[in-house]
């Protein structure tokens, strides 16, 4: 196991917190990849323009000797084969969406990943259970702490422990 990942695990579809349950389990079923830490659960408000029902978010932190890309592939195998997600409402509700938060350092900008996820650190439903494993995590681009990026943050949507 070289490398260190971070991931955000969603769903708002269906029984949500039974889906991140069975989504910690097939990760960790993963070759190559050792599941380390795992936040609690949040109950969340969507974000972004589609109007849709209410989050259950979690992060996980794992060892992992896959490369991203490969990652990427076995997320996806999960969430299109397990859960059976379709694509369909870009941002819409979903039964689950796995993301990849952070990889070492890594700084990747292809047709099919970027990480560190572009978005994290203006989610505080990411960064809220992100800071409960990993405060002093720096974020490679903004070269702050995890804990520093969510203590700047307006207050906002909603993040409530389950
Ligand atoms: P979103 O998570 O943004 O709501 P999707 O889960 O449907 O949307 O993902 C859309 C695409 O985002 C995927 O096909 C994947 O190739 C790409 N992507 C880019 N960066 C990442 C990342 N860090 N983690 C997961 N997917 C990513
Ligand atoms: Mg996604």
């Amino acid at each position: 196991m070289n490398s260190i990942a971070y991931l955000a695990l969603g769903s708002n579809m269906g029984d949500r917190e039974l889906n991140l349950l069975r989504a910690v389990a097939e990760i960790g079923k993963i070759r190559d990849v050792r599941i380390t830490a795992l936040s609690g659960f949040y109950d969340t408000e969507p974000v972004g323009p589609v109007t849709q029902d209410p989050f259950i978010n979690a992060v996980l932190r794992c060892e992992i000797s896959l490369g991203p890309h490969q990652l990427l592939d076995e997320l996806q195998r999960i969430e299109t084969g397990v859960f059976r997600r379709s694509r369909d409402i870009p941002q819409g509700p979903r039964t689950m969406d796995l993301d990849i938060l952070f990889f070492d350092d890594l700084v990747i900008s292809d047709d099919r990943l970027t990480i560190p996820h572009p978005r994290l650190h203006q989610r505080r439903f990411v960064l809220v259970p992100l800071c409960e494993i990993a405060p002093d995590l720096v974020h490679p681009l903004i070269r702050d702490s995890v804990k520093t990026i969510l203590d700047s943050l307006p207050a906002g949507e909603r993040v409530v422990r389950v």
